[in-house]
């Protein structure tokens, strides 16, 4: 088996990820060697229309995976071979894996979700879930939901059209369990989890994305923003004595995924996340 692994991440305005180190670390730990670029569509003349070239660029050089973020996880789609059933389902991509000349892309972005509420949250009670923000990252969340057996998805998002884009192709998928509703305070009634995917909260964007008052200590709450880790959302529900998960959690499970996919070796999740605590 390989013991050597050139992968990469793909996306606009990355430099502070954080997935170089957690899959160089648990290489490392596994010993493995594994090289992991940044490759930050900002600092490419041509952005987004180079992602074709950058493509063909790796698969000539040997990169065994690449990771794909903002903005390219839809526009990477038509440029690969072969589609999981995941990524051809919600027609988003995160993670590539290279193989004999051959492109496959997979999404780690639901998966990885998924672990972190397990892990995180145990025995959380998916009977009323609501979802705020229906964009790229929400989408993967609305579909580990629905695998998960979700009993009701609420999904409201400030652009009506696109919880109504979502909650239709889980309608043709799943059958008859995601709504989207424009108003949050309607959603949040009744609810027992609040999964909360748009960026409000990031650093360049504080504040909360609903008011505090629809929050309930019955709820649990799910933050995907990590920059920074403990958002206003977070804090304003723990206050409330509301069980909640960090946005790490997603990181670490998409990262955990990625690593499998790449190495085809099964990542220690605990290690990787208490690497990732630690950085
Ligand atoms: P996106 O731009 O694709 O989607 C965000 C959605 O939120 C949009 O549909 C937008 O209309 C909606 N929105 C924005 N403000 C809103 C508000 N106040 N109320 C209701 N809806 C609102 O973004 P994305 O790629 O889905 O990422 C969202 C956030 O998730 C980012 O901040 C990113 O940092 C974070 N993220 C975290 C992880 C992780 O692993 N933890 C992974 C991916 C993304």
């Amino acid at each position: 088996a390989a013991d050597k692994f050139l992968c990469g991440l793909v996306g606009a305005g990355i430099q502070q990820s954080l997935t170089p180190a957690m899959q160089e670390e648990e290489a490392r730990q596994q010993g493995l060697r594994l090289h992991y670029q940044l490759i930050d569509l900002d600092r490419t003349p041509g952005s987004l229309a180079q992602l074709p070239m950058l493509l063909e660029a790796a698969r000539t050089i040997g990169f065994d995976g690449l990771n794909v973020t903002f903005p390219c996880k839809q526009a990477v789609v038509p440029l690969l071979d072969e589609l999981s059933a995941p990524a051809r389902e919600m027609g988003a991509v995160n993670t590539v894996v290279l193989h004999d000349g051959r492109l496959v892309g997979h999404n780690t972005d639901g998966s990885g979700w998924a672990w972190g509420l397990r892990r995180a949250l145990p025995g959380a009670d998916l009977g009323r879930v609501v979802l705020l923000g229906a964009g790229g990252a929400g989408c993967a969340i609305a579909d580990a939901l629905c695998r998960m057996g979700v009993g009701e998805l609420r999904i409201v998002d400030a652009d009506a059209a696109r919880a109504q884009a979502l909650a239709q192709a889980l309608l043709d998928r799943f059958g008859p369990r995601a709504v989207a509703l424009a108003d949050a305070a309607q959603a949040l009634h009744g609810a027992t989890g609040l999964v909360h995917a748009t960026p409000t909260g990031m650093a360049k964007l504080p504040g909360l994305a609903i008011p505090a008052s629809l929050l309930r200590p019955s709820m649990w709450v799910s933050e995907i923003v990590y920059f920074p880790i403990e958002t206003d959302l977070l804090r304003t529900a723990r206050a409330l004595g509301c069980r909640v998960m960090d946005g790490g959690a997603m990181a670490v499970g998409q990262a955990v995924g990625a690593f499998e996919l790449f190495t085809g070796r099964q990542a220690d999740a605990a290690r990787v996340e208490r690497h990732f605590r630690s950085l």
